[in-house]
């Protein structure tokens, strides 16, 4: 570690001389302003940048502008070093931690791994900066990357994000006076199963699930010809995978009626699903409140999943029936069979080689938003978790680098 620091210190002030002693960015008495007016010279100005080598101290050429007052460094555009004090490298490395672990995990793991200086505040200002960047790029780049395959998957799903109260002040929700803790993120995930296991099922094709989620609203007016915000987040996902143009496309989902209006708006002609580890699991419950947490209800939990996977959903009906009269929660699952008793047809979907258990749909919300946003302390803004769960989907659908060329490119050919 000694040797390493040693050795980083030694570049960072060969850089900092090359740099310092290029005086290249003073380009005569005044430059054109962005604002129009005219910007004078004032002098070189210092600043200290985080580098990859440690702080760089550097002298640039400063030029301000009277009629907008406010100034600029010509050299710090060349060498993309406008945000927030921090080189482009170490501005990379920020976002990658903070995709994955808090701000002020992310602090100690730049320390300690990069031997990089950032503080928790600047990794959130960072991350929040760079995720709104992502989140506004996701709405231009629609055009379809990588492969289509035969059969292709797109599920739906919801999780809440706990929030700041003044985030959720005037809202109702689930609280016992009727008050919000959180917001819902809605989203969508889309992948493929073309590989089959020894016994010829699909299995998930590794490295084909992509993901694009946000806290937004999946409700339109009857009367607004536009798609809801999460309804175009969907359409947007679904164009980028060329979902519409597979030859078979399956939308998977729970119960929630949003997700089935969604499916039915945007891809009329998918087939649908009711994804069977979450019936699986409601089943589960019911046999719990019913028989309670012991292994009694094992037998009777058995037999539902048996009925379920051979379709025979009316003596799943029968059985729950039984128990009608004395358990809400029996009663309310018999309706929820009833209602998507179309998307439950497993037999069917088997015989098609549809994948129908895959857990994916579940895993994608644990995945893409509880296990980083949903976390002892964490409190968010609408804002910051949004600009958070774009930075995290786009590295986890491994997007982040294309990202990070195009963003790279467009600040050369800008400065
Ligand atoms: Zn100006």
């Amino acid at each position: 570690m000694a040797a390493r620091r040693q050795a980083l210190r030694l570049a960072a002030r060969a850089l900092e001389q090359r740099l310092n002693g290029d005086t290249r960015d003073h380009v005569g008495p005044e430059l054109p302003c962005p604002c129009g007016g005219s910007a004078q010279y004032h002098g070189r100005h210092g600043k200290t940048f985080e580098s990859v080598l440690g702080p760089l101290h550097l002298q640039r050429a400063y030029y301000h502008c009277e009629q907008c007052e406010s100034g600029f460094c010509p050299r710090d555009r060349a060498l993309g070093l406008e945000s927030f004090s921090l080189t482009p490298g170490v501005l990379r490395m920020t976002a990658s931690a903070a995709a994955r672990v808090s701000f002020e995990e992310s602090s100690e793991l730049l320390h300690e791994l990069a031997g990089v200086e950032v503080s928790a505040k600047q990794v959130e200002r960072a991350a929040e900066a760079l995720g709104a960047e992502i989140a506004a790029e996701e709405h231009r780049q629609v055009e379809r990357r990588g492969e289509r395959a035969p059969t292709m998957y797109l599920g739906m799903d919801g999780t809440g994000v706990p929030m700041r109260p003044q985030e959720v002040a005037d809202r109702t929700g689930k609280q016992a006076d009727g008050s919000a803790k959180s917001r819902e993120a809605k989203l969508v995930t889309i992948w493929t199963a073309e590989a089959r296991d020894e016994e010829g099922k699909p299995v998930r094709d590794p490295g084909s699930i992509t993901y694009s989620a946000a806290i937004e609203t999946a409700a339109t007016v009857d009367t607004s010809p536009d798609l809801s915000d999460f309804a175009a987040r969907v359409q947007r996902e679904a164009s980028r995978r060329g979902f519409s143009e597979a030859p078979r496309q399956v939308v998977l989902g729970d119960g929630a009626p949003w997700i089935w209006n969604t499916a039915m708006e945007l891809f009329p002609q998918a087939t649908q699903i009711l994804d069977r580890f979450h019936v699986k699991e409601h089943l589960s419950q019911v046999g719990k409140v019913i028989y309670g947490d012991g292994p009694e209800g094992q037998p009777w939990i058995q037999a539902r999943y048996d009925e379920l996977d051979e379709g025979r959903l009316k003596s799943l009906v029968e059985a729950l029936h039984a128990h009608a009269s004395q358990y809400k929660e029996a009663r309310d699952c018999m309706g929820y069979i009833w209602k998507n008793r179309r998307r439950m047809r497993y037999p069917k979907f088997d015989q098609q080689g549809f994948c129908t258990s895959t857990g994916v749909v579940e895993a994608g919300c644990k995945v893409v938003i509880d296990t980083r946003l949903k976390r002892a302390g964490m409190h968010w803004t609408v804002k910051g978790a949004n600009a958070i769960i774009a930075l995290r989907c786009c590295k986890l659908s491994g997007r982040f680098e294309d990202f990070w060329e195009r963003r790279s490119d467009q600040r050369k050919a800008a400065a």
